[in-house]
């Protein structure tokens, strides 16, 4: 038996597993049905929102980006409108999130409590760019290189392994098959945080480029800035202290890495940016010599704001905690190409 794709940007390879993710999307398609039945305003409130997002732009922004980073147009995983859905909280299985995109059965699930909470405290612009903000952010993941594949396990026949990347993450699983039902009985994973900091990057670029497009509930790109530097965003869970400082994080290797190379920093993010779409991953070795031994293995094991300042101050840099670097932030907002 041999590794076989189970999803990700080039598909399935079995039948079996269209149907397994065929299955999973009607499961949740009638989750997201029982949620609208109950509560049809707030649900209501939320898909018009999604609806007032123009996908065929959304679409376009990243077209460019991937063809500046030499992805073929058919390699783009654009997830179609009627893969996202609003669902109960209890749907999205990854810890801490509202949000979430599942490689296995290329969807998009939203949080619909999330939503309405922000829009209950905060107020409906704010829930609204929430919406939008989160959303793009997950369609860079969506977008970005991803691959998941499984296989047999060395160490038990009745084990799989399961290698799944998305972009500079990697999670690796070992999974049990019992009777058709397959369990999860052990994972790994590494470079979550880091990737994390640049799809927050790459999120921000995408939605200032949409904004300065589209009208969004007269919602600019520039309203939005000031509104982040306000702190409005603060709150959210993908803009939590960790993503913000794995983005602070990225840009300080990205200005060191340009420093030693004397390449100008803007040509470096391209380079990082283009590898989180082609899929080519850090180039380790080179890294580890350039930034000192051992970077890259911290890196892949760091979970948090805190791991990322250990790394940070072992490794010379200076501190990445957001609050802490708003100066340098505005510096590099200044250096960011948006055309
Ligand atoms: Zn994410």
């Amino acid at each position: 038996m041999s590794v076989e794709k189970v999803g990700g940007r080039r598909g399935f390879e079995s039948k079996s597993n269209v149907d397994k993710a065929s299955q999973y999307q009607q499961t949740v398609r009638k989750q997201a049905e029982i949620l609208k039945t109950r509560y049809p305003e707030e649900v209501g409130w939320i898909e018009d929102v999604v609806q007032a997002i123009d996908f065929d732009e959304l679409r376009g922004v990243f077209f460019e980006l991937t063809a500046k980073s030499q992805v073929a147009r058919e390699d783009v995983n654009f997830i179609p409108r009627e893969n996202i859905f609003i669902v109960p909280p209890s749907v999205i299985t990854t810890p801490g999130s509202s949000s979430a995109f599942k490689i296995e059965e290329n969807v998009i699930l939203m949080s619909a409590q999330e939503m309405l909470e922000t829009r209950k405290k905060r107020g409906e612009i704010q829930a609204r760019q929430i919406i939008l903000y989160e959303l793009i952010h997950e369609y860079c993941h969506a977008v970005g290189a991803n691959r998941a594949e499984q296989g047999p396990y060395k160490e038990r026949s009745d084990v799989d392994l399961r290698e799944k990347n998305v972009a500079y993450a990697k999670v690796q699983s070992l999974i049990e098959k019992k009777s058709g039902k397959d369990q999860v009985i052990d994972s790994a994973n590494s470079f979550m945080l880091f990737n994390e900091g640049i799809t927050d990057e790459i999120a921000h670029r995408v939605l200032e480029t949409y904004l300065s497009r589209k009208d969004f509930f007269g919602i600019t790109a520039s309203s939005l800035f000031k509104k982040e530097k306000e702190g409005l965003f603060s709150f959210s869970p993908h803009m939590s202290i960790h993503y913000r400082t794995a983005r602070t994080f990225a840009d300080m290797l990205v200005d060191r890495i340009s420093k030693i190379s004397e390449v100008p920093k803007d040509v470096v993010w391209n380079g990082v940016i283009g590898d989180y779409f082609r899929g080519t991953g850090l180039p380790k070795e080179l890294l580890d010599e350039v930034i000192g031994p051992g970077f890259t293995y911290n890196l892949g094991e760091a979970e948090s704001a805190a791991d990322l300042k250990d790394l940070a101050k072992h490794f010379d840099f200076s501190d990445p905690r957001p609050g802490t670097v708003e100066r340098l932030k505005s510096y590099f907002r200044s250096g960011i190409r948006f055309e």
